[in-house]
């Protein structure tokens, strides 16, 4: 690629599940990339596969890269609509003697893959239609010829020079006999025409990778770099499956995670700089390269990924978080749509939730006047001793002139005073008659959230609980 150029990134999911962990990373590192170097970030659904590609998958797919912030400049591109052009290069290759039709029934293939096993060979295609010249025929695929001499090198911009010898390489199948091509030819046509300069994906792909540098070079293309991304291992060292935990992104949305502690998480799992941990998404921008990409496995730590969630609750702003937590009230079937309300609730809440669930079980309290008194916490302090302290506080509640945090205090101190006991003997009942609960966020925050009217009907409620 000339200096230039400019630089093009492709995220090339195949529609047939939902965006996982490990593709998230390799589309935001493209991502990454793409925006590091002022280049364009292209999104392509592989759904050539035409039995196992949903619509609901690449819907699942782009609501996920959207919910992550990974917007795209071109695309989405289609696979399957371009089944044309395929073919075309497809027949260019068989015309130009590069390419064959071979009428090999997979019973015979399977014969002949036994017998070399059982011989102690590498199983290959044996070329029994390679130089028949034969047509098009019913069941047919098309295969490229590929010389069994020499090396391929893969100069990889993460891996290094990787080569592999010619002749473990087989005759690839390149056209399916549904007349479908097959992943590494449309891989290559397309990331050929939309003018992808580094092809940046999981190192799974790392051997198909020859393959597809012959084909581009038998079609006459550019090849582009080459990076390969480690792959993503739990904590058993085993690849990142469900037994390790959620794996897909919606997953976590739906767990209340932001955003930004995924893409956060997602970026150190292979890529470094310094010691730094928690990054801006600016940052990020600034920073990423593809040296900094490590060579070997990331190991997928849940901990760390709920303590950056923490993180980000702590650090978000009452207006944007509200907005995000809202559905997370609405499951708890609580009427949270007063945002203003539900701004001051997430500010109370924001430095004690590690996940938007968590702050919606533990705040549901603010939306309810019914609350639900927790057992223990009813029988020790929802007492008929503490009532007069309750009354008390009801009683003196609207005088106070100052509904700020120092006047909460001194107003309940000033009663504590008068009635002659501790202030958490005021504090506790009130505690409990106001969240239901002994363990809340500070009761002066409670009380100037749920403002003077809330707080008043919720002690004579459990005025009533007491005497009842
Ligand atoms: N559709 C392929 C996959 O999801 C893309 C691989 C590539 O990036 O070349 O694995």
């Amino acid at each position: 690629m000339s200096e230039t150029q400019t630089v093009r990134t492709r995220f090339a999911p195949s529609p047939t599940g939902y965006l996982h962990i490990g593709g998230a990373r390799t589309a935001l590192f493209n991502w990454l990339f793409s925006r590091h170097n002022k280049g364009e970030f292209v999104l392509r659904v592989e759904d050539t596969d035409q039995l196992r590609s949903t619509e609901e998958s690449t819907n699942a797919i782009l609501d996920a890269m959207k919910w992550l912030g990974l917007d795209w400049d071109d695309g989405p591109y289609f696979q399957a609509e371009r089944v044309s052009t395929h073919r075309e290069m497809v027949q260019k290759l068989i015309d130009e003697g590069k390419a064959y039709y071979c009428v090999c029934t997979p019973a015979e293939l399977e014969d002949k893959r036994k017998k070399a096993l059982a011989e102690g060979r590498k199983p290959k295609y044996d070329g029994t239609c390679r130089d028949k010249n034969l047509g098009k025929k019913e069941n047919s695929v098309v295969r490229f010829k590929t010389s069994s001499l020499g090396m391929t090198i893969v100069d990889d911009l993460i891996k290094g020079t990787v080569t592999f010898n010619n002749d473990e390489l087989d005759d690839l199948i390149i056209e399916r006999s549904d007349g479908y091509p097959t992943y590494n030819f449309a891989v290559v046509v397309d990331d050929a025409d939309m003018g992808i300069t580094h092809v940046i994906r999981g190192d799974d792909h790392l051997n198909n990778t020859p393959r597809q540098i012959l084909l581009y070079d038998a079609l006459g293309y550019e090849i582009p770099y080459f990076a390969h991304v480690p792959m993503i291992l739990g904590a058993d060292k085993a690849r990142l499956s469900k037994r390790h935990g959620a794996t897909s992104v919606m997953a976590y949305k739906e767990m209340g995670y932001l955003p930004e502690a995924l893409v956060n998480y997602l970026v150190r799992l292979g890529w470094s700089h310094g010691d730094q941990e928690i990054f801006t998404s600016e940052e990020l921008i600034d920073y990423f390269t593809l040296e900094a990409v490590g060579k070997s496995a990331a190991v997928f730590n849940p901990e760390k990924l709920l303590w950056l969630n923490q993180h980000y609750i702590k650090e978000s702003t009452g207006e944007k978080l509200a907005q995000k937590a809202r559905a997370f009230f609405e499951n708890l079937d609580v009427d949270a749509s007063d945002m203003q309300y539900l701004q001051k609730v997430v500010s109370d809440l924001r430095t004690r939730s590690k996940t938007l669930v968590d702050m919606a079980a533990s705040g549901a309290f603010y939306f309810k006047d019914e609350i639900d008194y927790d057992e223990k916490a009813a029988d020790t302090f929802l007492k008929i001793e503490y009532a007069g302290h309750l009354e008390a506080v009801a009683e003196t509640l609207p005088s106070v002139g100052e509904f700020t945090k120092e006047g909460i205090e001194t107003f309940l101190r000033n009663i504590a005073e008068t009635r002659e006991t501790k202030l958490k003997f005021i504090a506790q009942p009130l505690r409990v008659a106001l969240t239901g609960k002994t363990v809340s966020p500070g009761i002066d925050e409670v009380m100037i959230t749920l403002g003077k009217d809330k707080i008043v009907r919720r002690i004579r409620r459990a005025l009533d609980y007491m005497k009842g």
